[in-house]
């Protein structure tokens, strides 16, 4: 029966997802040799990396991901960088198909005035960095002033203020990286500003998230009545539901009675940033109010950009406005696309399921003869890469160092640690 060999660049959901898509269209006339290539030592990117550890139901998932990864024929390649390790047009020539499915991990920049200070970061930092991820650990956000301005109205700038506004105690039954646990803790920061460029109408949260809000113990949230109430107005008698279902939400909050905590989180709606001043890092924001020529500025000393990604080029494939290149997945040849790299930042993790599968439909329609067998190993020159059972190794070990703390788990976070703990 044929048998084709396919790789998947970039263990995330999407990834995943695709793999799994790949599964389930297997019948005793078909079936497929996934390899999943992965530049970390550990898979399952943003429910990993990005995904807050607040919201840990969100990260049930990886079950899905580890019952694909342990069906005949998935192959895990983890630590192994594409264009370092192995390059498109190898992988291009070798396998009968190839997916890319790396994500967009860059965060997209204001482009004002004053971006560059020090106290400016991206979500696309501060994110992986409470996460853990490799290449933030040494990542140190300002954390010694009062007031932190978060940029942008959707579901990441969401996270990052509770991050920031919530008791840091009540990350201690999480798996936030314990160098972030500690940086919260020693934090300065009291008041979180959210600034959305457009009305409470226009935000991008989702009101799961919203309703979430007023579960924070200790911390004060606020939103402006007169606000809400002006949106809801402005919808009119019809509101999409969705739409509904956020100002509802808000409205719940912004009804509440405020708290004597220490600790605010407050939204401020129709806020466009239009320049971040300070001498040697940042001091203030300064803001128009979105629809007229007035300005108003916002002290704080750290101001976090969560305005979306964009994917990071890969050589040798092509890249237009964040994303790869594709129609409906298909790039080139024998090369697809799938999540956020396919269709830019947005979605919960969900959504790349049906997105994964409908370009893996294209995949299998596209394929001929399959190619000659061949091992990957083969083709890669490093000997440390982390296969499913050295990553299970990895796993285990992670969990069971978090159950005395009741953690879920205690990240390891170097790359070193991490393949000392697969067992290399
Ligand atoms: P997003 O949902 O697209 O939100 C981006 C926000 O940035 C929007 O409010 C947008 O406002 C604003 N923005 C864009 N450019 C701006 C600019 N130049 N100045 C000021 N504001 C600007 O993106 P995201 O928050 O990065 O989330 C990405 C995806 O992941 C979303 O689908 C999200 O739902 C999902 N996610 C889900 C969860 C969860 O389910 N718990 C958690 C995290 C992320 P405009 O609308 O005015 O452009």
């Amino acid at each position: 029966m044929p048998q084709f060999k396919v790789a998947i660049v970039g263990a995330g959901p999407a990834g995943y997802f695709a793999a799994q898509a790949l599964q389930n269209l297997q019948t005793e006339q078909l079936s497929f040799t996934i390899d999943m290539i992965e530049r970390l030592p550990t898979p399952w990117g943003l429910v990993r990396s990005g995904v807050a550890p607040d919201h840990p139901k969100i990260k049930t998932v990886s079950k899905v991901f580890e019952k694909v990864a342990t069906n005949d024929g998935f192959n895990l390649y983890g630590n192994i960088e594409l264009g370092k390790d192995i390059s498109i047009e190898v992988l291009m020539e070798k396998y009968d198909a190839v997916v890319i499915a790396t994500g967009s991990a860059n965060g997209k920049r204001l482009g004002i005035p004053g971006e560059e200070l020090p106290g400016s970061i991206s979500a696309a930092e501060f994110v992986p960095w409470y996460n853990g991820h490799p290449d933030f650990a040494n990542f140190n956000p300002e954390l010694d002033c009062d007031t932190a301005v978060v940029i942008g109205a959707g579901n990441v700038a969401m996270d990052v203020a509770r991050m920031l506004a919530l008791d840091p105690s009540e990350l201690d039954e999480t798996d936030t990286a314990l160098h972030a646990i500690d940086a919260l803790k020693k934090s300065a920061i009291r008041t979180v500003i959210i600034s959305a460029r457009r009305g409470p109408e226009h935000a991008a949260f989702t009101s799961p998230e919203l309703r979430d809000l007023p579960k924070l113990e200790h911390t004060n949230v606020w939103m402006s009545k007169t606000e809400i109430e002006a949106a809801i107005i402005r919808t009119g008698d019809s509101p999409e539901k969705d739409v509904k279902s956020n100002l509802d939400a808000m409205l719940l909050i912004a009804d509440r009675e405020p708290t004597n905590h220490d600790r605010t989180m407050r939204f401020h709606f129709l806020a466009t940033p239009i320049e971040i001043k300070g001498n040697d890092r940042v001091e203030e924001v300064v803001f128009q109010k979105t629809g007229s020529d007035e300005t108003f500025s916002i002290e704080c000393g750290l101001v976090i950009t969560a305005i979306g990604y964009e994917a990071e080029s890969i050589d040798g494939v092509p890249y237009e406005k964040g994303k790869v290149l594709n129609t409906e997945g298909r790039v080139e040849e024998n090369l697809y696309v799938v999540g956020w790299a396919k269709r830019g930042p947005s979605g919960v993790i969900g959504t790349n399921k049906s997105d994964a599968a409908a370009v893996i439909n294209l995949l299998v329609e596209d394929l001929k003869e399959p190619k000659p067998v061949f091992n990957l190993s083969s083709l890669i020159t490093t000997d440390k890469v982390i296969s499913q059972s050295h990553w299970e190794s990895i796993n285990s070990a992670e969990i069971a160092a978090g159950e005395p703390h009741g953690k879920p788990r205690i990240k390891a976070v170097s790359r070193e640690e991490l393949l000392r703990l697969g067992g290399l």
